[in-house]
């Protein structure tokens, strides 16, 4: 078991940019144990006041389009011409693939990683997809209480996770192939339509014509969807991570949009639904956890789920008689 510190040394810690004790309180969080979670809500509810003040932005895409490659590349921009403080968070509830989670492997984001005006933190192993998030969000508010100003939460375009992360950040970026075709992407509707912008990758050599020819075609797609309740219109742009290109059009793009959206009061409003989100969620997992750690749930869930088997008990009657207990 990690050492515990005191809530005042986690907190001061934090405050003053200790990435140790940074790193101790999002152990914390990402902890299963009680006492842990108790210790991680005190830290936070002390922080949350210096939070809330970075640029949170959600980027996806599936495996192979480039991700770390790009996550590394832009990172180094917004460090080194933005002149921000960079976190580096994952959700990648199928970690259990690599062993360890999308940015566990140690070769990616080499020089990221080393810069000290960075701070990358892979996805705990083997939790559910909930449980990433909420850790991650929780994480989120420990690292813009430590002075990071621009956050990137990076996930796998390919399943349910995107939505939880486009639940937590201001800007969501969809990165594409030249040439793929949504289809064999795994990119659905529902992702392109969560885009605030989408960049086609390896935008270099040989492919540099496709992807311009893919940018004007999402570009067109795009305008074929209904007008979002920010008043953004997604743009769709090129890169190159090797050759670092159109890493500062993808910049520029963000703050324009937070500059509209921020005149616009779309910002606030959305960073405010997602609050009420995550309480919601809250509820809805403390309501779960306490259900099952019930005794007499406990005791006659097996015999019950025996039953609704075998077909002589339905399951309505089954879940009213088990939800009755609590
Ligand atoms: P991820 O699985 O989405 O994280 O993708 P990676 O970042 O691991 O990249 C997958 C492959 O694409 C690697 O072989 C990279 O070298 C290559 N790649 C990434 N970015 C670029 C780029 O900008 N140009 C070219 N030509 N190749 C790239």
């Amino acid at each position: 078991m990690a050492k515990r510190f005191s809530v005042d040394t986690y907190v001061n810690g934090i405050l003053n940019g200790d990435r140790v004790l940074l790193s101790r309180a999002i152990t914390l969080v990402e902890s299963r144990l009680p006492q842990d979670h108790e210790l991680a809500q005190e830290v936070i509810a002390n922080v949350l006041p210096y939070s809330g003040n970075a640029v949170r932005i959600g980027i996806t895409g599936v495996p192979g389009v480039g991700k770390s490659t790009f996550i590394e590349a832009f990172g180094n921009y917004v460090i080194e011409q933005a002149g921000k403080k960079l976190a580096v968070l994952a959700i990648d509830p199928t970690s259990q693939r690599t062993g360890g989670s999308i940015l566990g492997d140690k070769t990616r984001m080499e020089s990221l990683s080393i810069n000290l005006k960075a701070f990358i933190r892979p996805s705990p192993a083997g939790k559910s997809l909930g449980g990433v998030a909420k850790s991650t969000r929780e994480t989120i508010i420990l690292c813009e209480a430590a002075g990071f100003d621009a956050i990137i939460v990076e996930t796998v375009g390919v399943g349910q996770s995107e939505t939880a992360v486009h639940a937590m950040v201001d800007f969501f970026l969809l990165l594409m192939l030249a040439g793929a075709g949504d289809e064999l992407q795994g990119i659905k509707r529902g992702i392109m339509e969560m885009a605030d912008a989408i960049a086609i990758t390896k935008a270099d050599g040989t492919n540099t014509n496709k992807a311009k020819a893919a940018r004007a075609e999402y570009q067109n797609a795009l305008h074929l969807y209904p007008m979002s309740a920010s008043g953004w219109l997604p743009k769709v742009s090129t890169c190159s991570a090797l050759q670092q290109t159109g890493l500062d059009m993808i910049w520029q793009t963000i703050t324009d949009y937070l500059k509209l959206t921020k005149e616009n009061g779309y910002f606030e409003r959305k960073r405010r639904d997602q609050n009420l989100q995550w309480m919601y969620e809250a509820i809805r997992q403390g309501l779960e956890d306490n259900f099952y750690a019930h005794q007499q749930v406990k005791e006659q869930l097996p015999t019950i789920t025996e039953q609704v088997k075998s077909g002589q008990k339905s399951a309505f009657a089954a879940a009213s008689e088990l939800l009755k207990l609590v």
